[in-house]
């Protein structure tokens, strides 16, 4: 049994990310005579070009889910003023002191401080001020008698017991004074979040915006959703699978652009997605074939390539290119093999634009039956999951693993990477990337 795990892990200094990456044993990265690259050396190319995520302001109405693009001061202190924390009397504790000694002691009632009425008067000596929750301390007061603590008579009350001063008042900056941190940059921003906010008076904030992403899909042989297909069509699946991805991955699709197998076409579907989004996603016509046309007509909108061909089952053809800050990923058009590279290079690249780790969720599982990858590049092996009585996380490749076969990943919670000669024996455990639908 070979160990050729590699796992790439993802730190925000890339640098040491690709320390990690050169400490890779990977047989197989000696044979010098292929083109290919490594599954960690594209990941890591994808990460040295990710362009600045776009940041805007946004209403908190419209902000749930987005993630804060700056830390956010508190521009006012909580609670704003002294308040009481109990409907009853706001008193001077040095008048109620004694009753900590078993006394009792009557008050007049001079006034009342309401919720949003608060009492303008000086509370006097032998005084007590009726005062409700939230209300603001009046003036000359330091300590509440809850009203259950109190028996009133006319405009008198006698304080039965007075524990302590300053008892149930809520001190003014208690829970955080004005340029205090209140949420991180990067913070998700959920119910309790935005209530925050709107508590000191934050109407708008700064959030990561959505990724703006173009799909381009390629193949004269598609015809669309809902249009007749002839018998030597092929029904496109990659537009509704890729653009509901994307949606799931924060991003937002911004143009879907079709096109026949020719250069002009290809190139024309490109050209039209440049300005309009920061990622270009284009499925088919990027592998070896006489009509694939998608590294030509980059190259011609202007893209520099970035990589194009990683040793990986499935997603061999995986092409990726730069111009300035727009980003174009090929991707094969088999779905799977689109599919997969969209969960492992393109998920991860949209969360990061959205102020997230470049990551993915994972999970430890245990294979109950020996797994190996026979091949000579890294496979993205599809697998179910079910989880035990004793909460273990029990996973199975799955069968049906062609590259054209949806139904595979329509039935799969996530995957595993096996890289080549790796071999997982029975009852061994393993990360599993999953779906970000699943478990
Ligand atoms: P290509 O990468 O263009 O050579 O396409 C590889 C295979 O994927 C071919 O069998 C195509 O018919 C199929 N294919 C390409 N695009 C799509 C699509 N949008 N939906 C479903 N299958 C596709
Ligand atoms: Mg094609």
């Amino acid at each position: 049994m070979m160990e050729t795990h590699h796992e790439p892990r993802l730190f925000r200094d890339k640098h040491s990310w690709r320390d990690i990456g050169n400490n890779v044993v990977n047989p197989v990265s000696e044979n010098k005579k292929t083109d290919l690259i490594e599954i960690w050396e594209a990941l890591q190319i994808i990460q040295d070009n990710n362009p600045q995520p776009i940041v805007t302001s946004m209403p908190l109405l419209d902000a749930l889910g987005r993630r804060l693009a700056l830390d956010i001061l508190a521009p006012e202190p909580s609670p704003r003023h002294t308040n009481s924390a109990m409907d009853g009397f706001a008193v001077r504790w040095e008048d109620v002191a004694f009753t900590a000694e078993g006394n009792h002691i009557t008050l007049t009632i001079a006034g009342e401080s309401q919720a949003g009425i608060p009492f303008s008067n000086i509370c006097r000596s032998n005084q007590a001020i009726k005062i409700s929750t939230g209300a603001i301390l009046p003036n000359g007061t330091d300590t509440v008698i809850r009203v259950e603590e109190t028996q009133i008579k006319d405009n008198r009350i006698t304080v039965l017991q007075a524990r302590n001063k300053g008892q149930d008042v809520r001190m003014a900056g208690e829970e955080f004074a004005a340029g205090d941190l209140l949420l991180h940059r990067g913070t998700a921003l959920q119910a309790p979040q935005l209530g925050l906010l709107a508590s000191v008076g934050i109407n708008e904030v700064p959030v990561y915006s959505p990724p703006h992403v173009c799909l381009v899909v390629t193949g004269t042989e598609l015809a669309a959703p809902g249009e007749p297909v002839a018998p030597h069509q092929i029904r496109d699946s990659n537009s509704i699978m890729l653009n509901t991805a994307v949606l799931q991955a924060g991003g937002k699709v911004v143009g879907r652009h079709y096109s026949g197998d020719t250069l002009e076409d290809t190139e024309i579907a490109i050209r039209k997605s440049i300005n309009k989004a920061g990622i270009i996603i284009v499925t088919g016509g990027v592998s070896v074939g006489e009509h694939d046309h998608v590294k030509e007509a980059a190259r011609k909108c202007g893209f520099t390539e970035l990589f194009w061909r990683v040793k990986q089952k499935p997603g061999k053809p995986l092409f990726f290119a730069r111009k300035k800050d727009c980003l174009l990923l090929g991707l094969p058009g088999n779905p799977v093999s689109g599919f997969m590279c969209f969960m492992y290079y393109i998920q991860p690249l949209l969360r990061s634009l959205q102020g997230r780790e470049f990551s993915w969720r994972k999970a430890k599982a245990r294979f109950d039956n020996p797994v190996k990858n026979k091949g000579n590049r890294t496979n993205f092996m599809r697998i179910s999951l079910r989880k035990e009585e004793s909460g273990f996380i029990i996973a199975e490749v799955l069968e049906k693993q062609g590259s054209h076969m949806l139904g595979s990943i329509a039935q799969a919670d996530g995957f595993i990477i096996m890289e080549p000669g790796k071999y997982l024996s029975e009852g061994s455990w393993h990360d599993v990337y999953l779906f970000p639908w699943k478990m």
